[in-house]
């Protein structure tokens, strides 16, 4: 019985996925659009305003503080 390897099922490919979140920022994007797909909502206060620290790729709750970093999951 010949092994022909690890087989991707059609559309879920590791090459169709890195094409989709190739890159950081589609990535983060990606993941916010799974986090929060009824937009931003702070998981300690439940706020919905927040504003982003680019330089340091959070988002930070305008209420609590709360930061968030959604780029640990792009890595
Ligand atoms: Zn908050």
């Amino acid at each position: 019985m010949a092994k022909n390897g690890v087989q991707f099922q059609k559309g879920l490919s590791l090459t169709s996925f890195l094409d989709q979140y190739g890159t950081e920022e589609q990535c983060r994007e990606a993941v916010y659009k799974m986090r929060w797909p009824h937009g931003y909502q702070c998981p300690e206060c439940g706020g919905e305003k927040y504003s982003e620290i680019k330089t340091r790729k959070l988002f930070q709750c305008s209420q609590c503080r709360h930061q968030i970093s959604l780029t640990p999951l792009c890595q």
